[in-house]
């Protein structure tokens, strides 16, 4: 396969969604590394945004109080892949939002579309006129619907409970907690954004696979989408689709 042009790269919009666990920004990082592309971790902004909440003692059982602070943290995301980075109120809080009581709380916040509507314009503002890989559970369907590649990064249950769990350092003994953790999480994500595959998305299944296959089978497909239509259609201005 020809490489597309870095001009045609430096406007792609890569959306990855998918449940917890699935890898997605391993992924997301590996893919964007290797094409030299921007990256954007959505979930590090609700869990941001979570992160301020618990700080500032919003009552997380109250849509409205969550609604009515959605606009008063500064966030401010990285997007470098070799070195994701995210701010609030200019502390970084790259550690602290990975802790569990922002994990346990961030459902709830995502699901305040006050909140929601704040991040989204902020996402867009991010991605801007593209050479971007989006990572989250929206993306192809809200947030970027245009964007040039869209997949949909999923692996069993156990293969994403796993994986959590190894990233949190955990022993074999508290798989079985990490899974009932995360199917309790993709359980009231699914409420606010439905955990599955937006037509149009590519369904990449990672149980079977390792993470450099996964990062190859994207590259891939983001490869070949940048490459765009025929040139007869192009020349018809129906080119990349953003
Ligand atoms: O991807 P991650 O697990 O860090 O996301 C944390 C949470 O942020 C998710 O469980 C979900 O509630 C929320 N989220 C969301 N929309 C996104 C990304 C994340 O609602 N685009």
């Amino acid at each position: 396969m020809s490489l597309p042009s870095q001009q045609a790269l430096s406007r792609t919009v890569v959306a990855i969604d998918g449940p917890s666990g699935s890898g997605k920004s391993s992924v997301s990082r590996g893919v964007a590394a290797r094409l030299g592309l921007r990256y954007l971790d959505t979930g590090a902004q609700y869990r941001a945004m979570t992160y301020w909440m618990l700080q500032n003692k919003v009552d997380l059982g109250d849509p409205a109080a969550i609604a009515a602070d959605a606009e008063a943290p500064a966030i401010v995301s990285g997007t470098d892949p070799a070195a994701p980075a995210i701010s609030v109120d200019g502390h970084d809080v790259a550690v602290a939002i990975r802790e569990a009581d922002v994990t346990g709380a961030v459902s709830a916040v995502a699901a305040v579309p006050e909140v929601r509507a704040r991040l989204i314009a902020l996402q867009r503002e991010i991605i801007g006129i593209g050479g971007i890989v989006v990572e989250g559970r929206d993306i192809a369907s809200v947030v970027a619907p245009r964007a040039d590649a869209k997949v949909f990064l999923t692996a069993s249950e156990d293969a994403r409970a796993a994986r959590r769990n190894s990233e949190n350092g955990g022993g074999a003994g508290t798989v079985a907690a990490t899974r009932d953790a995360l199917t309790r999480r993709d359980s009231i994500d699914n409420r606010t954004n439905a955990l599955e595959a937006t037509p149009g998305a590519v369904v990449v299944d990672a149980t079977e696979l390792t993470l450099e296959q996964v990062i190859e089978k994207v590259a891939d497909i983001v490869i070949h989408a940048a490459q765009g239509p025929a040139p007869d259609a192009a020349s018809q201005g129906v080119g990349l689709t953003r």
